[in-house]
């Protein structure tokens, strides 16, 4: 059982982060933020599939003006800015309506500027999130330290820096594309913190690889009970980025709903389509909230078994294929209807 380790909570928005908050998914338009349309259509989408905070570059003027077009089109998405080496970004950001903002403080100028920005945050109640990556910590830092601990003398002077100003509205990243490094340095920061940790491997790659790194480390970070949001970082559609994270959640056992397909690896017995009608049902079952278990097997060996303990399944036999539905047979079916019997049993559901 997964015992979450206690963190202050915050507000973003309409929803909050940390404490007893539950667990909330991540990602982040690659749209223009200025292009508001796009950008509007793009967190509709990421918001079906399942995401709870949106993240927009916040790196022109013009794109962090569009922030105030943007949330009166989704009132109630918590919006989040990202801004990098100009504080009057944040602070146009802020004062457009963005839920919170994420800053390396390290790459906003002199400190004066940091404060600039707290201030405003702090009239307008707005949660900042330090992020720290592994690849920009700033040249001042002591070259002969580990990156862990390097990122963590960092984390603590920027937090020492906020808590001067009295501003403890804080969320926490401390990325590296390492996946170990990555789990090391949660784990020593929440050693000594209670700020709410936005976990996340930064730069993790591809679909395949992005999301294997992200698994693992956040994972583990996740079974230790450390993490209060989730970003899974893919060079990929953002949304591919929430089928993720909601299957890493669910495969903790952190967030239930959604439909998990079981199917084999298939073999020198496979029967029938296995791959292929499971990739498309995984597909086209996406958005469903619902927790349902499918199974699709390629032959009667552990075809039947794995079936019968899904909500539905199909085990495909050498002429036709077996539907069952809550472990009993509920007739043969041909193989080439699997698929849309499949889907229109889940509709039933
Ligand atoms: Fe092979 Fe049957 Fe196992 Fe699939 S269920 S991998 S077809 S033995």
């Amino acid at each position: 059982m997964i015992i979450r380790r206690k963190t202050r909570k915050i507000r973003l928005g309409s929803i909050y982060v940390g404490g007893d908050a539950d667990i909330s998914i991540q990602s982040m338009c690659n749209t223009r933020t200025e292009d508001i349309q796009s950008t509007v259509n793009q967190i509709k989408g990421l918001m079906t599939a399942g995401c709870d905070i949106v993240r927009v570059a916040a790196n022109t003027e013009e794109a962090a003006e569009a922030i105030r077009d943007i949330k009166s089109e989704l009132l109630g998405v918590p919006l989040v800015a990202d801004i990098h080496f100009d504080y009057r970004l944040a602070i146009k950001s802020i004062k457009s309506g963005a839920d919170g903002i994420r800053i390396n403080p390290g790459n906003i100028g002199s400190n004066n500027r940091v404060m600039e920005i707290l201030n405003v945050a702090s009239d307008y109640n707005v949660p900042i999130r330090i992020g720290i990556n592994s690849g920009s910590l700033p040249e001042s830092s002591d070259r002969s330290q580990s990156i862990v601990d390097r990122m963590l003398s960092v984390a603590k002077s920027y937090i020492d820096l906020f808590l001067s100003a009295k501003f403890e509205n804080i969320k926490v990243s401390l990325k590296s594309s390492n996946v170990m490094e990555t789990i090391e340095v949660y784990e020593r920061f929440s050693e000594i913190y209670d700020f709410p940790l936005h976990l996340g491997i930064t730069e993790a790659g591809t679909a395949l690889s992005g999301a294997i790194k992200s698994s693992i480390g956040i994972g583990v970070l996740l079974y230790k009970g450390i993490g209060d949001t989730i970003r899974v970082s893919l060079s990929s559609d953002p949304v591919e980025e929430v089928e993720v994270a909601k299957k890493i959640l669910k495969y903790l056992g952190i967030r239930k709903g959604g439909v998990d397909v079981i199917s084999c690896p298939t073999c020198g017995r496979t029967n029938g389509d296995v791959i292929g009608v499971a990739y498309e049902l995984e597909k086209r079952v996406r958005n469903i909230k619902r927790d349902i278990k499918v199974a699709v097997m390629g032959c009667e060996v552990n075809g039947p078994g794995e079936a019968r303990m899904a909500d539905i399944g199909v085990a495909f036999g050498k002429y036709d294929a077996l539907l069952f539905r809550n472990g009993k047979v509920l007739r043969k079916i041909s193989k080439d209807e699997v698929l849309d019997v499949l889907l229109e049993e889940i509709e039933k559901m």
